[in-house]
């Protein structure tokens, strides 16, 4: 019995390929790589290479180079998003974040680093940091101007150096910024909207005791 798999398989020779010129393909190829030369004379997007420092190409708004820290209103140590929760730093593969949370005089957290530095020389660019964090707060940058011949002291960022102004982040990424940006004021109205209808329930709750003690009086 012939196998089911076989069944559905066309009978006859197998069908052959249409004849085309030897060396077709080379020259086509060749006309391409021409167009793309004598176009690179005069029409800008075709011009592959900019006179750098002078000029600078213009970034993709996926590229991503080392992270930045995101704080919000104009003080950047006291606006910072950053709760020090280490989500970031242990998902970090070459474990390149450091953190240390800030406490009060009695060992409360603060819900904010005291330490916070990424040692760039070793971070590989993954964005995983950026994709864990739950407080949108760290965010890839796009800056690539840091050669330097100090790596210990100019290549360890600590959170003076990575903190970002969110208009700073808006300008660099607009679409992810304003998308997180509506989230987070969505997330706030909600919030405040929770607060006041708790104050609400606790204000009615309140003048019905009082009520209830008043009745109690009146009918003793
Ligand atoms: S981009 Fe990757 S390697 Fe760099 S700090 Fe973030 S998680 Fe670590
Ligand atoms: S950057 Fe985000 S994930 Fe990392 S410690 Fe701060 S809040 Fe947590």
């Amino acid at each position: 019995m012939e196998h089911p798999a076989t069944t559905s398989r066309p009978s006859g020779p197998p069908p052959t390929a249409a004849w085309t010129l030897p060396g077709i393909g080379l020259l086509k190829g060749l006309a391409v790589t021409a167009t793309n030369m004598i176009q690179s004379y005069y029409r800008k997007d075709r011009m592959t290479t900019v006179q750098y420092p002078e000029e600078r190409a213009t970034i993709s708004p996926n590229f991503r180079n080392f992270p930045f820290l995101v704080y919000d209103g104009s003080d950047a140590m006291a606006g910072m998003r950053c709760t020090a929760c280490s989500i970031c730093e242990n998902e970090c593969p070459p474990q390149c974040i450091y953190i240390v949370l800030d406490r009060d005089e009695n060992g409360k957290s603060l819900k904010r680093p005291k330490v916070f530095d990424i040692d760039v020389s070793v971070c590989m660019n993954c964005g995983i940091c950026a994709e864990v964090c739950p407080f949108d707060s760290i965010y890839m940058d796009g800056e690539y101007e840091l050669s330097t011949s100090d790596r210990f002291g100019d290549l360890l960022f600590n959170k003076q150096r990575l903190a970002r102004s969110t208009d700073y982040h808006a300008q660099l990424r607009p679409l992810e910024a304003a998308e997180v940006a509506a989230r987070r004021k969505a997330d706030e109205e909600k919030k405040l909207a929770a607060q006041a209808a708790k104050e609400a329930k606790a204000k009615a709750d309140k003048e019905a005791k009082e009520k209830a003690a008043k009745e109690q009086a009146a009918a003793e």
